[in-house]
Parts: structure tokens; C-alpha cells; sequence
């Protein structure tokens, strides 16, 4: 089947056309980043305007580039959850409107479904397997079973990766998005500030990065008060590497426990060089066979909904034009 995929659920108005859940005939994101810079995160107001400004236009180009007309689409498919309310409505708005007018079955597709269906668009999934997301709002492990059925094992109890990778830019004075900032800095630092290693419970899969925000936070503060200099590179090198053990550790863990059959990564931080750097280390090591999207499927986009929209299509589950954007949705 050939499924029109539509996200916004924060800061890119996207879509893309895909066949069968893994040929991705086209996939169009434009970007806020400019729009949102000035203000050092993204603004939700501002998002709302934007992706309505852009949405007909996206589809539109989505629908061209794939050489497609909207009466040969067989299913329309949007993030429904979770994300900030005013720019979800803005792609579940237009999904619906699509799907009535040209009288489609509608699709919402969770949004970390998502991001953990865009490896599918570069590799064969072996289940059962164990998937890491890092992502802006979300940093859990997940166990999949089989095909489509998610057991949330391990998650963050506060801060997620990709948020305080944002946050230590911000101290570093380094304009929004922080992480691929952080991440090009560390290439060229060393590990000298020994920041702890956040494990909460011997036999638990969950995170916690707050206390490693604030221990960067305050080596910042106590060399300003004492004159002294920071090295940017080491401090974003020391950072990531506490970020890239703890990550790398429980997802092996969980994936030797749980006898998973492959590691999945997935969210903007798959695109971080070191934590790429430390899993393919750590499971050529273990091996275990690792999936990595490529770096141009990490961040949010819409082919990644169509992918894993295949699921919810095959087996019937369609939405109806009841369908509400839901900034809470749990993935289920
Ligand atoms: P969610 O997917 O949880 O709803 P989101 O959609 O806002 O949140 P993504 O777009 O998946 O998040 O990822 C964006 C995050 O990824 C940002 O926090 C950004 O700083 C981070 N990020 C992107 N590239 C890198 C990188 N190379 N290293 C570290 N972090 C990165
Ligand atoms: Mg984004
Ligand atoms: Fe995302």
C-alpha cells in the first residue's frame, strides 16, 4: 500500500510518501530551527503558526516528489500523540480533512513508534528486540516481543537525553539545538571532569540525567567565580561520555536479559557521533547485531510515520475522524 504520512508534532512540519512500510518514495521537512533560535528552545505559539503557514505545502511537495496523486494513496497516516497540542492538531487537522475529502482510512501513529520504525526503512527487524530511544522528550528502553507491541522497560525519571544535552549547551552559551553543538565539540575533548555515572538501582532499566546536568551546571559556575578558564571540549567530551556509558550499559544489559535478537537505536540523539560510536564498539564486543538509522532519520520526520503506519494498516486498526491530537499518549 502506498501511505501519505504526516508529522508536527513539535518543531518540523513534515511528510512523506511511503510503499508497503519500507520504500520511502518521498519525505519533505521543513524546519522551524531559524524561527525558534532566538528564543533558545522551540516556542510553542510560534510552532503552531508555522506548521500551519507550511502543512498544504509539504503535502503537496511530499505528493509530487513521489510523483503521486492523492487518489492513488491508499491510507493517510499522522502522529496523533504525544507532542505539543497546538502542533499536532495542525497535521491531525489536515489528515482528517484529507481522509474525509478523498474518503481514505486514517491512521495516528504514536510518535516514538515512529522513531523506532525508521530503522525498518534501512534494515530487516528481528524480533524480539530491544530498542533504545533518546530523544528531545523521551529516553527509555523498550522491549519488543513481536511486530507492533511495545513493553516500556526502563525510562527516564526526569530529564531526557536529548533535553539535557540542550540544557548543558545553554550553559555553554551555545545556540539552540544544543546536542549536535555538544556533539561536534566533544570530537576534539577529553574526559577530564570524571562527571559521576548516574545507575539508580543495580537491577534497574531506568535513567536519570538531572544530577549530571546539575553537576555540569555547577563546574561551570565554580570556575566563573574562581577566573578560571573551562575548556568547552572537555566539558562536552566529559558530558557525553557519562550520557554514552549509562546509555550503552543498560540497553547491552537489557538486551543480554531480555534475550533480544537485535539492538535498535532511535530519536534526535541516535544522531550523536559518540553514542553511535559506543554502542557499534560495545556490540561488535557482545555480538549482538545493532540496527543505527541513518543520521537523516533520526530527527523528526514523516517517513518515519508511514513505516510504522504499515502495522495499524494491516491489521485493520484504523482511526476515525473522531481522532484528537493527545500530548499524552502513552505507546501502546
Ligand atoms: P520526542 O521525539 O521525544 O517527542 P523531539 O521530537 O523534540 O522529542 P527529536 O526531534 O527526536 O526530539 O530529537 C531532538 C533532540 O535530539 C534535541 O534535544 C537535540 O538536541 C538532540 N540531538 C540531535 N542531534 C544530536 C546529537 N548529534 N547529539 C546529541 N543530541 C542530539
Ligand atoms: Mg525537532
Ligand atoms: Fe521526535
Amino acid at each position: 500500500p502506498l501511505i501519505l504520512a504526516i508529522e508536527s508534532s513539535c518543531d518540523e512540519t513534515a511528510a512523506a510518501v511511503v510503499r508497503g512500510g519500507t520504500d520511502v518514495l518521498s519525505n519533505v521537512v521543513s524546519s522551524q530551527i531559524e524561527s525558534h533560535k532566538r528564543f533558545g528552545g522551540v516556542v510553542p505559539e510560534v510552532a503552531s503558526r508555522h506548521h500551519v503557514e507550511r502543512i498544504t505545502y509539504v503535502i503537496d511537495d511530499a505528493l509530487t516528489e513521489a510523483g503521486v496523486r492523492i487518489d492513488e494513496i491508499d491510507a493517510i497516516a499522522v502522529t496523533e500523540g504525544p507532542g505539543l497540542v497546538g502542533a499536532l492538531l495542525v497535521g491531525v487537522s489536515a489528515a482528517k480533512a484529507l481522509a474525509f475529502a478523498h474518503g481514505k482510512p486514517l491512521l495516528g501513529v504514536h510518535h516514538i513508534a515512529g522513531h523506532i520504525y525508521a530503522n525498518r526503512l534501512e534494515q530487516e527487524l528481528r524480533f524480539p528486540l530491544v530498542c533504545l530511544i533518546a530523544s528531545g522528550g523521551h529516553t527509555e528502553l523498550i522491549y519488543m516481543p513481536e511486530d507492533g507491541v511495545y513493553e516500556v522497560i526502563g525510562e527516564t525519571r526526569d530529564d531526557a537525553a536529548g533535553e539535557a544535552y540542550d540544557k548543558v549547551a545553554r550553559t555553554l552559551k551555545l545556540p539552540y539545538p544544543g546536542g549536535p553543538r555538544i556533539d561536534q565539540l566533544a570530537q576534539t575533548g577529553q574526559d577530564t571532569f570524571h562527571f559521576p555515572r548516574i545507575w539508580l538501582e543495580k537491577e534497574s532499566y531506568d535513567f536519570s540525567f538531572s544530577g549530571l546536568k546539575s553537576s555540569v551546571i555547577n563546574a561551570v559556575h565554580n570556575a566563573e567565580q574562581r577566573g578560571e578558564v573551562i575548556i568547552p571540549e572537555d566539558l562536552a567530551a566529559s558530558f557525553q561520555a557519562s550520557v554514552v556509558e549509562v546509555l550503552v550499559t543498560k540497553a547491552i544489559r537489557a538486551v543480554k536479559e531480555k534475550g533480544g535478537k537485535q539492538l535498535l537505536i532511535a530519536g534526535g540523539v541516535a544522531a550523536n557521533r559518540g553514542l553511535r560510536a559506543g554502542l557499534t564498539e560495545a556490540c561488535s564486543r557482545e555480538g549482538i547485531e545493532l540496527v543505527i538509522p541513518p543520521m537523516h532519520l533520526c530527527g523528526d520526520n514523516a517517513a518515519m510515520i508511514g513505516a510504522a503506519a504499515i502495522h495499524p494498516y494491516r491489521a485493520g486498526r484504523q482511526s476515525t475522524l473522531a481522532m484528537n491530537a493527545e500530548p499524552g499518549l502513552d505507546l501502546k
